[in-house]
């Protein structure tokens, strides 16, 4: 970009300039925003936007949201809704540089950095300029120019704690709401409190909210918004013809593989959209396919593949929207692209181009069991939305077919008809502690769309108060405020908390930094050995996590510029590291805003860390995630007396009496992962409250 793009207008120069703050500049070749003639780039993505089923009701929209508070929009996958309606609501006139501005948000990361990119094209200003992006650990926004970002709904949720009226927003777009996450949902309970206080003429100004999602159950949304208006968008989709399988496939990773060459080899040109549940069966099926399809020989035509998933970097996100690769010959027949994708390419990211869909039907899925208290992210089943949506990405541009590999008896008789809303299948604590934050004490009579069982709430409202976030009245603690500050499960808050009394915050926050992102060190299956001995090296035989610290200091000890090899020849993920590194940097700043020393316990600074006083303060920090020896040779939780197994990936292999567990994972085994040991004597010392209960 030229340098006279990235122009910066300051505040002053703004609301001198009349005009130039709105986006109405009068001149239709100078873009209004930045004051520059657009590019002919924007002219041609012009043209291909006005094409976009939501283009022909742009008029209607801006009379409706003028006319009304809250409007609820349907359309179409792919109409256009996420990329176009708030630029319409732009054009409206309802952001103000540094003074108002306009957020979309979205469930997923990937569709807020994403979107927020192509839209930025779209308006043909700089990404974290005029249009941005908020997620968590990553605000590429800008307070004085920004107009537009887009935002996970799980981070606009936090906005609302230090902001509670949202008085920096002129209108919220709450986007994909049929999927019904968590805090989707809360923000719409939070909603019911503030449009009576933002209305017209309001201290903060009016706020204007659209409700938009591909399907959803229109009635019980609109009546849930006081029977707001509803605009019906219809798309343009081809018929899709679906295909089972005879019987259920044993091995569906494998299964999709072979669908997907044979739709290369028989089918017509298209290309082809895999849906599968998570990064390492994706790059897996990736590399499968890259592998067969160069096996096919000269004689079929080339195919490229993309994976998609949310931890990708965004250079590699992009690649899913270049163009299929051309013809081997002039004449021939042309290439083809499969893109292999979570759940993301559902609803929430459009590709243009599919014709084919291959549908396992299966995706992971939050699932939170309040009797023994865990929640784990399951492989399971779709429901019978989902599989309909999928099928339907197969007809964007022409006819398509959609493979289900699963029968048809299946289809009708094991699938739900729709996903459980989020909130009635989540840990609660992280939510009672974001509502008591927000000031709202009376839990009971929050307006949730579907509230959830009080019996998750409870149990939400007892770990609070052991952890000391709540008091015995439910009121918030100094500990709980601090908590909410903290972007970060509960018990992993109260975790840094404590730190500092350990003398090893420093050591903890590296600790958490690790633990908040993806798995650090990797371990492909045909180098097992290889990485298993390389992570020998940093192994501390007592703790998961002093072996995460182990490792993540001597990265940091690596110059920045032989970083990437080191990380290459030590099994470690490099792009992990990078972002475990931004989250502890995010992670040491909140701490500095809530006055807590940053302190290690390695004065000599060669990493010889005061082990015990780490373990002692992870103790402190999770003494509800704790299990004991059995006579079995197994283990039980102390919480619920689950029988567990120590995860064969954890160093810990000495048996110990007493250990802590980060995360409970539910497979064809009970196991415990990311655990360290620990000894009953703290536990009672640490946890008195906790353990005389129990014990
Ligand atoms: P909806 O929200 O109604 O599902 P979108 O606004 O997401 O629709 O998509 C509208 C169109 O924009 C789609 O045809 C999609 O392919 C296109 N699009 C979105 N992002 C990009 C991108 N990064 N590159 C190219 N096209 C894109
Ligand atoms: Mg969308």
């Amino acid at each position: 970009m030229s340098s006279d793009r990235k122009r910066r207008i300051d505040l002053g120069d703004v609301f001198d300039k009349k005009g130039k703050t709105d986006g109405s500049s009068g001149d239709d070749d100078v873009n209004p925003w930045t004051g520059i003639p657009f590019s002919a780039k924007y002219h041609s993505i012009l043209a291909t936007r006005q094409k976009l089923p939501v283009y022909q009701f742009k008029d209607k929209l801006i009379e409706c949201v003028k006319e009304n508070q809250i409007v609820v929009v349907e359309g179409e996958t792919g109409s256009g809704k996420t990329t176009q309606i708030p630029q319409f609501l732009l054009e409206a006139g309802l952001a103000k540089q540094g003074r108002k501005c306009i957020a979309c948000t979205q469930p997923r990361r990937v569709a807020a950095t994403s979107i927020a990119a192509r839209v930025a094209d779209e308006m043909d200003v700089e990404l974290g300029s005029e249009v941005g992006y908020t997620i968590r650990f990553e605000d590429v926004t800008d307070s004085n120019t920004t107009v537009l970002k887009f935002v996970t709904d799980g981070m606009l949720l936090r906005e609302a704690m230090s902001d509670p009226l949202l008085s920096r927003y002129s209108a919220l777009v709450l986007d994909e709401i049929h999927e019904r996450t968590l805090s989707t949902d809360i923000i719409c309970g939070l909603l019911m409190e503030i449009l009576p206080k933002r209305q017209k003429g309001s201290q903060a100004g009016q706020l204007k909210v659209v409700v938009m999602s591909a399907t959803l159950d229109a009635a019980k949304i609109q009546e849930y918004f006081h029977n707001a208006p509803l605009m019906k968008v219809p798309g343009r989709t081809h018929p899709v013809e679906v295909f089972y399988t005879a019987k259920p496939e044993p091995n569906y990773v494998e299964a999709a593989v072979r669908t997907t060459l044979h739709i290369h080899e028989c089918e017509g040109p298209g290309d082809i959209l895999v849906f599968l549940t998570g990064e390492q069966e994706i790059e897996q099926a990736c590399e499968e396919i890259r592998d067969k399809a160069r096996g096919l020989g000269k004689d079929v035509p080339e195919l490229v593949c993309y994976p998609l998933y949310s931890s990708l970097p965004p250079h590699q996100q992009r690649k899913i929207f270049s163009a299929a690769p051309g013809p081997r010959v002039v004449g021939g027949p042309p290439g083809r692209k499969v893109v292999v994708s979570t759940n993301i390419a559902e609803t929430s990211l459009t590709i243009d181009g599919i014709v084919y869909v291959v549908d396992p039907g299966f995706s992971k899925q939050k699932v939170y069991n309040p009797r023994i208290r865990v929640e784990s992210l399951l492989v399971s089943p779709i429901s019978r939305a989902s599989a309909r949506q999928r099928a339907g990405r197969a007809g964007r541009t022409r006819p398509g077919k959609c493979f289900r590999l699963y029968t048809e008896k299946s289809f009708h008789e094991d699938l739900q008809e729709t996903t459980y809303p989020e909130i009635l299948r989540s840990k609660m604590s992280n939510v009672v502690l974001t509502l008591k934050k927000l000031g709202i004490d009376d839990l009971v009579h929050f307006d949730f769309m579907d509230p959830p069982a009080p019996e998750t709430l409870m149990r939400a409202l007892e770990l609070l108060n052991y952890l000391g976030a709540l008091d015995d009245e439910g009121e918030l603690t100094d500990l709980g405020y601090q908590m909410s500050e903290l972007p970060l499960d509960p018990q992993l808050a109260k975790l840094i908390l404590v730190s500092p009394d350990y003398g090893c915050s420093a050591e903890i926050v590296t600790i958490v930094a690790c633990l908040s992102v993806p798995q650090i060190f990797l371990r492909p299956r045909d180098t097992a050995k290889q990485a298993d001995e390389a992570k020998a090296q940093f192994t501390h035989p007592e703790s998961d996590h002093i072996t995460m610290l182990n490792a993540y200091f001597a990265y940091e000890n690596v110059p920045e510029r032989d970083r990437k090899q080191w990380c290459w020849d030590n099994f470690i993920s490099d792009r992990t590291m990078i972002s475990a590194e931004n989250v502890r940097n995010q992670l040491t700043g909140i701490m500095r805003k809530l006055d807590l020393p940053v302190v290690s316990s390695d004065m000599k600074g060669d990493g010889s860390f005061a082990f015990t006083s780490i373990r002692h303060a992870l103790t402190s920090g999770m003494f509800m995630q704790t299990a004991h020896k059995d006579q079995g040779g197994g283990y039980l939780t102390v919480k619920d007396n689950q029988t567990v197994q120590i995860h064969p990936s954890s160093v810990v292999d000495s048996k110990p009496e007493w250990v802590i567990f980060e995360e409970f994972a539910l497979t064809t085994k009970n196991f415990i992962r990311t655990v360290t040991t620990t000894n009953v004597d703290w536990l009672v010392d640490l946890a008195p409250h906790y353990y005389d209960l129990e014990n």
